[in-house]
């Protein structure tokens, strides 16, 4: 079967090379793969940015039909549409996987990282941990939801705002976008989106944002978010700016939750006093559970939150890696196994 899979040579991230898959083992499904989105985490994946990984077959935003099954697994189905996200697969026994916070395992296992991923024609995946995608979702939309769509969906859950409440979200690209969705049509708060893009705010209001700062005009958003509605309740941020995270702090209300998504190789200044005399809490949230998942697909099945995807060829991975190096993409571009 072909599949992307990390070059060993310098001159090129990826080889769109035929790969022979292992025969299945015990508790394993193998899965036709339909589409795959392309994420910068690939990117980071491909230049070794976590560690070389040259042959390590890519991709954590799969979607694809079970075609076989190993003898003992009964979660899945012949015919059944699953997922195949970064989180693959937990220890199933550690204080993290039995408490509902299995994303945090310290034996955890990565689609197109730590395992051979969905970038291919087919994939092996866990049968327990692969996530179900519902009828009436779009399957190459589904994707984006795989990833995007349950990082920013668990983001909202744990900041714990609620209806009717003010959130605001830091970074409007393709994870704010899906933030924005949900904190709008699914959690029915209000929502700010802050940003240096005059085109992604547009497409933030688009989705439901119900005011927009661009901080290259705002530059004291904080402040103005503190004197126009005496402050957030919420914030999540995706941007990859330290100066976004020191202000999400800036920006809520006392006891208010500031939930980390994005991932800046910076540190944020956090001032101790504000800190205690407001009861702000920061808190990391990575990826979501496989409760996580399967909520945020039902939504997108409810057409309440919608991924913009392009669907392009296997063999282009590697100029989409240009193009997102130039930072020339809108939206998602998602492999399509049916294109040749
Ligand atoms: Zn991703
Ligand atoms: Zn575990």
């Amino acid at each position: 079967m072909k599949a992307a899979v990390v070059s060993s040579e310098k001159t090129k991230l990826v080889d769109v090379k035929d790969v022979t898959l292992r025969p299945l083992e015990t508790g394993e499904a193998l899965v036709d793969i339909e589409y795959c989105g392309v994420c910068h985490t690939d990117l980071h994946v491909a230049k070794g940015d976590f560690g070389e990984v040259p042959g390590r077959v890519l991709g954590h935003e799969g979607v694809g039909i079970v075609k076989e099954i190993a003898d003992d697994v009964t979660s899945l189905n012949v015919g059944d549409r699953v997922s195949v996200a970064w989180f693959f697969e937990g220890c199933g026994s550690c204080e993290y996987c039995v408490t509902g916070r299995e994303t945090f395992c310290r034996d955890v296992k990565n689609a197109g990282y730590s395992v051979d991923g969905a970038m291919a024609e087919q994939c092996i995946v866990a049968a327990d941990y692969a996530v179900k995608v519902p009828e009436g979702l779009d399957p190459q939309q589904a994707t984006s939801i795989t990833c995007a769509g349950v990082t920013t969906y668990k983001a909202i859950k744990v900041s714990n705002v609620s209806p009717g409440e003010w959130i605001v979200i830091f970074g409007a690209g393709g994870l704010g976008n899906l933030a924005i969705q949900y904190a709008k049509r699914v959690f029915n708060a209000k929502v700010i989106a802050v940003d240096i893009n005059d085109d992604k705010l547009q497409l933030a209001k688009e989705v439901g944002a119900d005011v927009t700062y661009n901080v290259k005009n705002v530059a004291n958003v904080d402040e103005v978010i503190q004197k126009e509605i005496g402050g957030a309740h919420a914030a999540v941020v995706t941007a990859v700016s330290k100066a976004a995270f020191n202000q999400a702090v800036n920006a809520v209300r006392p006891t208010s939750k500031v939930v980390n998504v994005g991932l800046p190789p910076e540190k944020m200044d956090l001032d101790i006093i504000k800190s205690v005399l407001d009861g702000i809490e920061i808190i990391g949230s990575l990826v979501g559970t496989r409760k996580d998942l399967e909520e945020a697909f039902m939504f997108g099945a409810e057409g309440k939150v919608v991924p913009v995807v392009q669907p392009r060829k296997l063999e282009e991975v590697n100029d989409i890696f240009q193009e997102m190096e130039d930072g020339t993409i809108q939206g998602r571009m998602v492999i399509d196994m049916y294109l040749k």
